[in-house]
């Protein structure tokens, strides 16, 4: 599966909603979650993501391993997001910033 990491809080970019060829990307109030047993390791989602916050399962960085479980827990909670919309207005701001999990809203 692939995995959306903390750089997508507050970012919330949803370019990869747009392009994921099934429906795995579930939208929380300021983060996106991809639902590991729809992902079919496409790819796709990736390169469209601003925030560069996705990555397969195997490549997450160390220090965010728990992000794994954590879009497997919450894409059950949210709903299906499938198209691309406007982003949060000072996502650009937070694209970046370190330190961000706590924000994580659920
Ligand atoms: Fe969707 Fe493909 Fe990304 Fe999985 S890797 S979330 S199937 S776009």
């Amino acid at each position: 599966t692939y995995v959306v990491t903390e750089n997508c809080i507050q970012c919330k970019y949803t370019d990869c909603a747009e392009v994921c060829p099934v429906e795995c990307f579930h939208e929380g109030p300021n983060f996106l979650a991809i639902d590991p047993v729809e992902c079919i390791d496409c790819a796709a989602c990736v390169p469209e993501c601003p925030a560069d916050a996705i990555f397969a399962e195997d490549d997450v960085p160390e220090d965010q391993r728990d992000f794994t479980a954590l879009n497997a827990e919450l894409s059950k909670h949210w709903p299906v997001i499938l198209r691309k919309k406007a982003a949060p207005a000072d996502a650009d701001e937070w694209n970046g910033k370190p330190g961000k999990r706590p924000l994580l809203r659920r």
